[in-house]
């Protein structure tokens, strides 16, 4: 079975991205399986660039299939902040319930109709030498609540209303977020690719 490695240590995409491939015939790993891998620095101005450079470096580094994203959160009010700094949009080793605060802080006095939303996912497949094979990207709208409602998913998701289920990520579960997130949209739109490129 050809192998697939996911360029992340995030358990929560890690979780999500191994789901959403597991129809396929593919051996899917990710960076915790590989003790020797690249710390990628992400200080692309883009999704696009940190997942390029995600993949294609570790790629050539572990000379494998590497499967990256990049994603985040895009709020209007904001001006598309945090976009490419949502990890760390507290501080460089910030937790979700950090993240979570200062956004809600941000947004305080903010109306409901001003809070609106989206989550951005750029994907990129490198081949063992470190190629760009494939990328697809994926969006998701939504809406920033002003507390937290429900436990599931991750980073933003309690706080991330979306807009044709009135629920937020943290309530709907695993099955929704497979179905619409911007993460499963990318993946979605890769998987043929994938699938010739590997199958
Ligand atoms: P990256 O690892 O640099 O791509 O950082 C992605 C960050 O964006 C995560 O740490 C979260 O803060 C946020 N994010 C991306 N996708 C999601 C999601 O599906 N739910 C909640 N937060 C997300």
């Amino acid at each position: 079975m050809p192998l697939v490695v996911l360029g992340t240590h995030n358990q929560g995409k890690v979780r999500e991205l191994a789901d959403l491939l597991s129809p396929l015939s593919i051996d899917v790993r990710s960076l915790d399986d590989f003790p020797g891998a690249l710390e990628i620095v992400e200080d692309g101005a883009t999704f696009r660039d940190n997942a390029v450079k995600k993949a294609s470096q570790q790629a050539k580094h572990l000379k494998q299939w590497v499967l990256a994203e990049d994603s985040g959160l895009a709020v209007d009010a904001l001006g598309g902040r945090p976009g490419v700094y949502s990890a760390r949009y507290a501080g460089p080793d910030a937790t979700d319930a950090e993240n979570n605060q200062k956004l809600l802080t941000e947004l305080s006095g903010v109306p409901p109709d001003e809070r609106m939303a989206h989550y951005a996912c750029h994907a990129a497949l490198a081949d063992p030498s470190g190629a760009v094979r494939a990328e697809s990207v994926g969006t998701c709208q939504g809406r920033i609540l002003t507390e937290e409602h429900g436990s599931g998913g991750f980073g933003y998701d309690p706080l991330f209303e979306v807009v044709e289920f009135h629920r937020t990520f943290g309530q709907l579960g695993p099955a929704v977020k497979a179905a619409i997130s911007h993460r499963a949209r990318a993946l979605h739109r890769m998987i043929p690719q994938l699938q010739r490129l590997l199958q």
